[in-house]
Formats: structure tokens, sequence, C-alpha cells
């Protein structure tokens, strides 16, 4: 199966309204270039420098979604660009991102990454500290990010129902994040949820966008990379 023939088969299953991020994290330009003359304009990497690298050497018209962990002293790297943040992971993050798009003249936007898995390993805020910090007037002065939805990432497991289950908890979540706070935003619109071994069932619990990696662009090398 070659790139095209991927993604093609990937968005016969998608609704119109969700969006496929495809994952090029370490995959060569090459690759993701051949995903962009089939049309594919969004693209997810999860490390600061590939992610800037990438930036500098690809078409500008392409929608540049970070969804690794991300540190505060890298965000300088990519505000200038970056489509979406998708990892918001704590307030302290939330500010830097701020302050960074601040410096750029930029309202970046951003999604909360909510906690979801059993894994422990996972990133992640819990609907408590996400409430807490959107009930803030700190959160309330920040002018140069804009949340658009949330993120969350399931357990790693075969058992459907437990994937099922921590999917339709992240809905529940924006669901009561919208109707909470957001009420009056069409921006807080996105349910960041689905990758390659799981996007089916994210799809049926409700998600709008899906970051697909390896379905497209094949495995990658555990060895030297993530
Ligand atoms: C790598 C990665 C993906 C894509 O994973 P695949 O299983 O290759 O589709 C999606 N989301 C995040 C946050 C990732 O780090």
């Amino acid at each position: 199966m070659s790139i095209t023939d991927n993604i093609d088969g990937i968005k016969a299953h998608l609704p119109e309204h969700v969006r496929l991020v495809a994952v090029s994290k370490t995959k060569p330009n090459e690759l993701l270039q051949e995903a962009y003359n089939h049309g594919q304009r969004a693209f997810g990497e999860n490390k600061v420098q590939e992610m800037a690298g990438k930036y500098e050497e690809l078409p500008k018209d392409i929608e540049w979604h970070f969804i690794g962990h991300l540190q505060s002293n890298k965000i300088k790297y990519i505000a200038p660009f970056v489509h979406l943040i998708h990892g918001v992971d704590s307030f302290k993050l939330l500010k830097a991102i701020n302050l960074e798009a601040m410096k750029v003249n930029r309202i970046i936007p951003c999604l909360l990454q909510f906690y979801i898995a059993e894994e422990e390993t996972k990133f992640g805020l819990s609907i408590e500290e996400a409430a807490e910090m959107l009930n803030s007037d700190e959160f309330k002065s920040l002018k140069n990010v804009q949340i658009s939805g949330v993120m969350g990432m399931a357990t790693y497991t075969n058992d459907d129902n437990q994937i099922r289950k921590e999917f339709a908890c992240l809905k529940t979540y924006f669901d009561t994040l919208k109707m909470d706070y957001f009420a009056g935003k069409p921006e807080f619109k996105e349910i960041s949820m689905g990758m390659s071994g799981d996007y089916l069932l994210a799809l049926a619990e409700g998600s709008t966008m899906i970051r697909i990696g390896s379905n497209i662009f094949g495995e990658r090398n555990y060895l030297k990379n993530n």
C-alpha cells in the first residue's frame, strides 16, 4: 500500500466534519511531500526541533500540529507558525505559550490534554484541575491563546470496551466544559482522539480530529525514535 492509498482508505471512514492529522514524526520530508501532493495539509509532530526543521523545508501552507509533550523553554521555536498545540497539560504551560505567542503577535490555538488512560505514563489534566484553571482570573487575562477543545490518549490495550470508555469520558469532559465555560464560543469545538489502532472507536465516540501515523507512513523505528 502506498501513502496515498493509505490516506484514501482512512478518509473513506471519516465523516465530513472530522479532520485527519497525518502524524509524520521520525519520517523524512519526501514522505510528507508525497502526502502533501495528494492534498494532505495537516501534519503532526512531537519534537520541537524536528517540526521547526520540516516547517523550513516544506510548503508554507502546511498546518503544523504539535502533538507531543511541550517544554516551556522550547515553545519559542514553534510559536511563529504552529497551527494547533494539542497537548496543553498544565496551567504553567498555557501561560508560557501565551507569553511566546505575545512576542510574535499571535493567538495560538490550543487543546487541553486530559488524562483518560489507566497507564501512569500518560500526561494530562484532571477535570478538576481544568475547572480550577478556567475559573481563575489569571486564565481570563491570557489574550494570546485560544482554547479550541480537548485531546486525550486511550490506554494501549486490546480491550475495545476499555478504550471506548476512555474516549466516552473525554467526550463527557468536552461537553461539560463547553456548557460551563465555552457556551458562546464556537472555536471550542475539537475533540482530538484516535490513533492508528483505535481511531474507529474514537470516531464512534465523537472524535473531530484523528491523529494517524503508522497507518499512513508505516511503522516507526522504535529503537531510535518514539
Ligand atoms: C505518535 C502519536 C500518534 C500517532 O500514532 P500511530 O499509532 O502511529 O497512529 C498520535 N498521537 C500522539 C500524541 C502521538 O504521539
